[in-house]
């Protein structure tokens, strides 16, 4: 795609790859994130207090109302507090068939001065009705492109996230078909959730590559929520991909989605990512916080999406991550991701 190429598309137009600065490359801003089944229990969600926040915050994937996003007033303010930390540029990766709302990213950048890129392609199965269940790869590529090439609404700038379960279904696997597709046709980047299993990552690598994937331009998500053991990440970095570690803020052991699943915390990630580094893979490497709940937001009683920039940035510079690296996981590599091909 001419146009595209070297530039990056936000929800207000192209820009230069150079005004993006600081970049959270995995993040939920204006977005309906109920499973269908619970959106009418969260249209009769209580507020949350402080008495309530915690305990909602605990049990966030079962809380009525807590993945619902789409007040743009709070959005404006969330991230105009991200803006004031040092952030500039925020991936938004909701896809369908969440319920999106990309006038309202459009407005949002608008209010608050933070470039907004937004996701396309398809999401978990469980989201989906059985008329979307059954859609053709071809007509999903199409989407696709169209999302990216197409219309007036604020059009995409990545491809995903791109929803795998565990065990990979069907239809999810006719969604990252349809995704390399449309990543070859528009020269965009491609990010992609995948199930919970260890086993996950590697099995959708495979398959992206025999696909004609784009693997420099592959980005693998929640690796802190997948891979526990240092060796798994190497092992992930060596395929080629951009590792991804986008629960930062989520200082608590308890996977509200998997019980069986001790979560880490901050340090431990970035002790992942110092390893990282050290074996070579240091501009392989991106970070974010993937709030896809009200009570992660600073007006909920959250961190917000300025956690990195206020209290990790100074954490790796303690830790003797040098300025150069810093940069590369903010700056340099979500530039080069997000620039069209
Ligand atoms: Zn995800």
């Amino acid at each position: 795609m001419s146009e595209l190429r070297g530039k990056v598309q936000t929800v207000r137009g192209l820009i230069e790859p150079k005004e993006l600065g600081p970049t959270l490359m995995h993040e939920h801003v204006v977005c309906d994130f109920t499973l269908p089944a619970q959106r009418a229990a969260a249209d009769e969600a209580a507020e949350i207090t402080l008495e309530t926040v915690w305990e909602i915050n605990y049990h966030w994937v079962d809380a009525p109302g807590n993945r619902r996003l789409l007040d743009r007033d709070v959005a404006v303010r969330e991230m105009t507090r991200m803006v004031e930390a040092g952030g500039r540029s925020v991936v938004e990766v909701s896809t369908r068939p969440m319920i999106l709302d990309p006038e309202g990213l459009r407005l949002v950048s608008e209010r608050s001065g933070a470039h907004l890129v937004r996701g396309c392609g398809r999401y978990l199965e469980e989201f989906m009705d059985a008329d979307e269940m059954e859609r053709g790869v071809d007509d999903l590529a199409a989407e696709i492109v169209a999302d990216v090439t197409e219309g007036s609404a604020p059009r995409a700038g990545i491809i995903g996230e791109i929803g795998c379960s565990w065990p990979w279904t069907e239809a999810e696997r006719r969604s990252m078909q349809a995704a390399v597709i449309a990543q070859q046709e528009t020269g965009a980047a491609l990010t992609i959730h995948p199930g919970r299993h260890p086993d996950a990552p590697f099995e959708i690598m495979a398959f992206v590559k025999s696909a004609g994937a784009d693997i420099s331009r592959t980005v693998m998500d929640h690796t802190e929520r997948r891979l526990f053991d240092i060796a798994d990440i190497l092992r992930l970095a060596d395929t080629g991909c951009v590792v991804e570690f986008d629960l930062f803020g989520m200082e608590t052991s308890h996977f509200a989605q998997a019980r069986d699943v001790d979560l880490s915390g901050d340090g431990a990630r970035l002790t992942a990512i110092r390893a990282l580094i050290d074996a070579g893979h240091g501009d392989r490497v991106v970070i974010s916080h993937d709030i896809c709940q009200r009570t992660r937001q600073v007006e909920f009683g959250g961190h917000g999406y300025g956690h990195i920039y206020r209290n990790i940035v100074p954490m790796m510079r303690r830790r003797d991550f040098g300025e150069d690296e810093i940069d590369a996981i903010l700056v340099d590599t979500p530039a080069r991701l997000l620039t069209f091909k």
